[in-house]
């Protein structure tokens, strides 16, 4: 019987966890700040950034939004940056992507404070976790690693194969399943658009994951029975609902189901930890700068 690992309630007692510290802090007369920068032109960058803007709220997290003009010049989005930096109520800065294409990516990305940098894109904190130190993990793969372990999936000698090479999914996953620590210690795999034989990379996976951004690209002819599969993607597909579309995975979802040992859902899979785990990076910021030890989950 296939597993369906759900991460709404993963992320839900990762969410509760958080308010002990999250008291710790209080009692210390801090209260975490997250503030999001939303530039982007994706319609669907908007809803992301409501949704983590009420997840600060359900948690006791200060939300502060900060919304820059899509044709605005790139100063503008280093203004708001350097004042959020500057900002000792705000503790983590999340700079939504993508930006405009005017908007040099990792320019913007560098002049986030690294101690307040929860998306872990700054190139110290990539450094860091490279070098085995990280201050911060980044969300979604940190999401990711709580999963298999939640699941009880045991990474050390698994085969690991991820398909996608990005540097906000792949790559972070990939050094974090390689590291010589708990839920690390990995084979792993990295796939992308250049790779011959992407079947037969997947198909040898112990566990699968998928972060292309290609709706349903994995199909049953591409897991091994018995592999654990976690679908990162979410992608929008025209549909006859009310929206016009609906969210699907990476993943053939109902036809992979039946024939592998545990596998995410999308929606109700990846997403959510995604969001606890930011939660989870600003209280851990604030903990931080205002040196104050807490008990994370
Ligand atoms: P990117 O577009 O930055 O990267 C996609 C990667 O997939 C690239 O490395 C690309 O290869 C590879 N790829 C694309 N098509 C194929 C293919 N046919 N075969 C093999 N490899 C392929 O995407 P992101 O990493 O930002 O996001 C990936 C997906 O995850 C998206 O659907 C996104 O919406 C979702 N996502 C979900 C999150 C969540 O919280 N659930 C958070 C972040 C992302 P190449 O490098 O050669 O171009």
């Amino acid at each position: 019987m296939t597993t369906v690992i759900d991460g709404t309630e993963v992320a839900e007692g990762i969410r509760t966890d958080l308010a002990g510290a999250i008291e710790t802090l209080a009692d210390r007369g801090t209260r975490p700040g997250l503030a999001t920068v939303l530039m982007s032109p994706d319609p669907a960058s908007e809803t992301y950034v409501s949704m983590k803007q009420r997840a600060c709220e359900d948690v006791g997290i200060e939300g502060v939004h900060v919304g820059v003009d899509t044709d605005a010049p790139a100063s503008e989005l280093y203004d708001t940056i350097a004042d959020l930096n500057d900002d000792p109520d705000v503790h983590g800065i999340l700079v939504q992507l993508p930006l405009p294409e005017h908007v040099p990516r990792y320019e913007a990305l560098e002049r986030i404070d690294p101690q307040k940098d929860v998306d872990a894109l700054h190139p110290e904190n990539v450094g860091r976790l490279t070098a085995g130190r990280p201050r911060f993990k980044p969300c979604t793969p940190h999401g990711v690693q709580r999963l298999l372990n939640v699941a009880g999936v045991e990474t050390e000698g698994a085969d690991v194969t991820i398909v996608g090479r990005s540097a906000i999914v792949g790559k972070p996953l990939a050094n974090m399943l390689t590291s010589k620590t708990a839920g690390g210690n990995a084979t792993v795999t990295v796939c992308h658009s250049r790779t011959r034989d992407l079947k037969a990379k997947a198909r040898g996976a112990d566990v699968l994951v998928a972060a292309a951004g290609r709706a349903e690209m994995i199909g049953p002819d591409m897991v091994s029975e018995d592999a654990t599969v976690v679908d990162v993607g979410v992608n929008r597909v025209d549909a006859d609902t009310q929206k016009g579309y609906e969210l699907v995975g990476d993943v053939d979802f109902e036809a992979v189901k039946p024939k592998v040992d545990a596998i995410t859902p999308v929606p109700g899979g990846v997403g959510p930890m995604t969001i606890a785990m930011l939660l989870y990076n600003a209280t851990a910021a604030a903990a931080l700068q205002q040196d104050v030890d807490v008990d994370l989950p």
